[in-house]
């Protein structure tokens, strides 16, 4: 077998330089757990961004996955095939809207949410065409196309990227006054994460989203929820949206929805708004295929049958406790909820993050002071409190 350091020169040697990954090379992993070419183990504390809330080869979705790959893979949405309405009612089921259209990547699930914004706002609110306007937050993170970047103010992800999309308008993450100030008659949509993940686990204040949504509905202003990051059980409820009694206009949903299987991304809302769309209008190759389907049906049965709310919402409220019991005076919080949890340092957290990695535990910092623990739901307590160890040891000073 080849060894990590090999496998990190090709990669860096052949590959484009968009991402700088932290030196440890994936070779097999199972649950939580993760091992190099050498045979390290380690615990897998990002989940892929949140996409294995199912940790690593779950089983039953690799058995899905084994059986939907020996029936049919792809049909194209050219033709119709047996998964796709099957996976279509479950979802509108789980999010309790009445029709859903299926995308790929969460940056695409995004695209389609905004695409549709606009078309309700000029087909339904009466918007003239190209006056459509869309509010957003500052430091979101929505993906990386060129119009998604066109609503960011992270300058390494726009440097070079111009001539941007028009239309959007940002305002402080969690200002209602700003919000209200922001819109105009030519309002359409205002897209927001119910937690900012990349921005470092920024949860907005208490009543925020629910007094948002009440300002949206006021101004007849489509609420679009990202949850992508923060949706599928990660937070401790099935959609972080909930935890302000708040059922968005649009959801967008990705990672988890493919059981970190495959890329299986979607918006859902009800047939007023996903109505506009007409044959030819939108579309994706990919999006409804089969085998995503068939283990996106799999992870949504998963979900429910084993209560993953439930135990992200338990398992989430003793990982934290245990962090907060950590003595490091450059520690300046611990937030989160359920099993998206930030650990905020006072300095630039990549060399804690380096002896954690040293350690046996993979995480990241985001935006430098921060780092971000996200294990797998299915992460069992007695393989959280060994990663926990580790944790203490690394992070006490
Ligand atoms: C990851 C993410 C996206 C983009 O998803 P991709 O699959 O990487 O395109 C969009 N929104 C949020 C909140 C995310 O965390």
């Amino acid at each position: 077998m080849r060894s990590s350091k090999e496998i990190m020169e090709q990669t860096e040697k052949y590959g484009a330089h968009n991402y700088k990954p932290k030196e440890v090379v994936f070779s097999q992993a199972d649950g939580i757990m993760v091992k190099n070419p050498e045979g390290e183990v380690f615990y897998d504390m990002l989940s892929a961004y949140s996409a294995l809330n199912f940790g690593h080869k779950h089983p039953e979705l690799v058995q899905a996955a084994k059986d939907q790959l020996d029936t049919l893979s792809l049909s194209s949405r050219a033709f119709y095939n047996e998964k796709l309405g099957e996976w279509m009612e479950k979802l509108c089921k789980f999010t309790g809207k009445s029709m859903v259209l299926p995308m790929n990547t969460g940056a695409e699930a995004v695209e389609t949410a905004l695409k549709t914004a606009r078309r309700w706002g000029h087909l339904v609110k009466g918007v003239e065409e190209g006056k459509q306007e869309i509010i957003c937050c500052k430091n979101n993170f929505h993906g990386r196309t060129i119009t998604i970047i066109s609503m960011s103010n992270d300058d390494d992800a726009r440097l070079g990227f111009g001539p941007f999309t028009p239309g959007f308008k940002s305002v402080e993450y969690g200002n209602l006054e700003e919000l209200e100030a922001a819109i105009t008659p030519n309002t359409v949509a205002f897209i927001m994460e119910p937690i900012q993940g990349e921005a470092g686990v920024i949860i907005p204040p208490a009543g925020f989203m629910k007094k948002a949504y009440e300002v949206c509905k006021k101004n007849n202003v489509l609420l679009i929820a990202d949850e992508v990051q923060t949706g599928f059980a990660r937070t401790g409820n099935m959609f972080a949206s909930q935890f302000e009694e708040v059922e968005p206009d649009i959801y967008i949903l990705g990672k988890a929805l493919g059981g970190g299987i495959i890329a299986v991304s979607a918006v859902a809302a009800n047939e007023d708004i996903l109505g506009v769309y007409t044959p030819g209008s939108h579309g994706s190759t990919f999006g409804g295929n089969p085998l995503g389907c068939a283990v996106s049906i799999k992870a949504m049965e998963i979900l429910e049958r084993d209560n993953y709310p439930q135990q992200a919402k338990e398992k989430g409220d003793y990982f934290m406790s245990k962090l907060r019991e950590i003595k490091n005076d450059e520690i300046v919080e611990v937030r989160g909820r359920g099993l998206l949890i930030g650990m905020e340092f006072s300095v630039n957290a990549a060399p804690y993050v380096k002896k954690l990695i040293k350690g046996g535990v993979l995480a990241k910092e985001t935006h430098e002071k921060t780092i971000r623990f996200a294990p797998p739901i299915v992460s069992t307590y007695e393989q959280l409190d060994a990663a926990l160890a580790i944790i203490k040891e690394a992070l006490t000073k």
